[in-house]
């Protein structure tokens, strides 16, 4: 395959078939699939994102030759945005929270990008409000703000949506995915949903975010978990809100690694926890499909698949 341009080779991922053979919780009959969006060329599913808030954005004419685009994120859409400015030639400046990984952080600066730092402990919301303020003082920016642009969800309703349908055909019974701004899940619920209604809806959130009604407090498992309810969420049916805990998330990110060869991040291993969840209570032939939405290696500096306490 010969592309012209890193950005050609965003999308299109594999799927991982599980069986019964692989884990004992799949009924025989049943799979389980995990769309691999790490292996995306910025490692995550956000390279999607970043292509379609920066075409998005040029197409509404709020980016011209030269804007600046600024965004707070934990890092993967900044590593998305950071691929899809380079290829229109825009700089890039991202809010991140001080303390989310490093990894993340030096790729989005290996890609061009400045980034300015907010206290951890204002999580996201810190973040985001640090990013209103400096677009306002700055005057050719642009913020596309992931979490309330319509353009977010559309990205994965227009390209994962479909890829999970063309593998798959309208066969399947349950979608599982993990909720940050929401975008993916329920862009691709609205899909799924146009395609089947009946299709089950699982949210796959870690404990300390506030879906299911707990508390909010922080967690180890980088790129899901709110604190707040996502705009994105609302008219989407869904099924069910799936909590995972640390401990659970990082011990099959681990057995993932191990077992399976899958070098994936932490949101992906409480995914699959859900997923098998799910698929162990549906009748043998069923289809359940999760999203493992980013890379392991950049969480080597947190230790990811060498820590003891979980
Ligand atoms: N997993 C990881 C590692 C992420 O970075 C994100 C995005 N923050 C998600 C899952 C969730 O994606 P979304 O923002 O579309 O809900």
């Amino acid at each position: 395959m010969i592309i012209d341009s890193i950005q050609a080779a965003i999308g299109d991922t594999p799927m991982l078939r599980f069986t019964h053979q692989h884990f004992a919780e799949i009924p025989e009959g049943s799979a389980l699939y995990a769309k691999l969006e790490y292996l995306n060329p910025g490692g995550s599913i956000k390279d999607r994102l970043g292509m379609y808030l920066v075409k998005e954005g040029i197409a509404q004419g709020k980016i011209s030759t030269g804007t600046t685009i600024i965004e707070p994120t934990a890092g993967n859409t900044g590593i998305g945005v950071a691929l899809a400015a380079l290829a229109a030639g825009l700089p890039t400046i991202f809010v991140v929270p001080e303390k989310f990984s490093l990894e993340k952080q030096a790729l989005m600066r290996a890609l061009g990008a400045k980034l300015v730092h907010t206290p951890t402990s204002e999580g996201i919301s810190g973040a985001i409000a640090k990013a209103k303020q400096l677009h306002e003082e700055m005057a050719d920016s642009y913020l596309p703000l992931q979490f309330e642009n319509p353009a977010n969800p559309e990205a994965y309703y227009h390209t994962l949506g479909p890829e999970l349908v063309e593998d798959l055909g309208d066969e399947i019974t349950s979608f599982v995915a993990g909720i940050g701004s929401g975008g993916t899940f329920s862009g691709v619920a609205r899909y799924l949903l146009g395609r089947n209604p009946e299709v089950r809806l699982i949210g796959v959130e870690p404990e300390g975010s506030i879906l299911n009604g707990g508390a909010s407090h922080g967690h180890e498992i980088e790129g899901i978990g709110v604190e707040f309810i996502p705009a994105f969420l609302e008219g989407i049916p869904v099924s069910d809100f799936s909590t995972i805990s640390d401990a659970e998330g990082f011990a099959m990110t681990r057995k993932l690694a191990k077992e399976h060869g899958a070098l994936i991040g932490s949101s992906s291993g409480a995914a699959m926890v859900a997923a098998l969840a799910e698929i162990a209570k549906l009748p043998a032939g069923s289809q359940v499909v999760t999203i493992f939405p980013d890379a392991g290696d950049r969480y080597l500096s947190k230790e990811i698949y060498s820590r003891t306490d979980y």
